[in-house]
C-alpha cells in the first residue's frame, strides 16, 4: 500500500496513479518500477534483442516496398514495341538484347528487381519485329 501525495488516500502498491485524485503516485515500490522502466530505455540494455529482429523484419517491408521494376526490361517493352510499329529489325534486336539482359538482371538481383513479365513481352515482341522486318525487308528485296 502507498499514500497519494496530494490527498492522501491509499492505493494498491502496483498503481502508478492515485484512483482519487488521478496524481502520479511516488511512493517505494512505483520508484522501483519507474527504475526498471528506465533501465529497459537505456540504449545498452534494448538493443541485444528487438533490433536484430525488427530490422530485417522492418527492411522487408521497405525492400517489397522497394522493389523496382528494372529499367532494361521496360526499355525491351518499349524498344520491342518500336521496333513492331516504327523501325522494325534495329529496335527488336535491342528490345531482345534489352529483354534478356533484363532477366539476366533480375534473376541476379535476388529479388531486388522485377519486371520479368516485362522483358519476357520485350522479347516477343522483338522476335515478332524481327520476323516482320525480315519478311518485310524479302518481299521488298524480291520485288
Ligand atoms: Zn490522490
Amino acid at each position: 500500500m502507498k499514500d497519494c501525495p496530494s490527498c492522501g488516500s491509499w492505493n494498491s502498491d502496483d498503481a502508478s496513479f492515485c484512483r482519487h485524485c488521478g496524481s502520479a503516485l511516488l511512493g517505494g515500490p512505483s520508484r522501483a518500477t519507474a527504475g526498471n522502466e528506465a533501465r529497459q530505455n537505456q540504449p545498452g540494455f534494448t538493443p541485444p534483442s528487438p533490433p536484430p529482429g525488427q530490422h530485417p523484419a522492418h527492411l522487408t517491408p521497405q525492400g517489397s516496398l522497394g522493389t523496382k521494376s528494372s529499367g532494361k526490361a521496360t526499355a525491351s517493352l518499349v524498344c520491342g514495341i518500336i521496333g513492331l510499329i516504327v523501325f522494325p529489325v534495329i529496335f527488336s534486336v535491342l528490345a531482345i538484347n534489352l529483354g534478356l539482359a533484363a532477366k539476366r538482371e533480375i534473376s541476379r538481383s535476388g529479388g531486388q528487381l522485377s519486371g520479368e513479365g516485362k522483358a519476357t513481352a520485350g522479347i516477343v515482341l522483338g522476335i515478332v519485329g524481327l520476323v516482320f522486318g525480315v519478311i518485310f525487308l524479302v518481299l521488298t528485296l524480291a520485288r
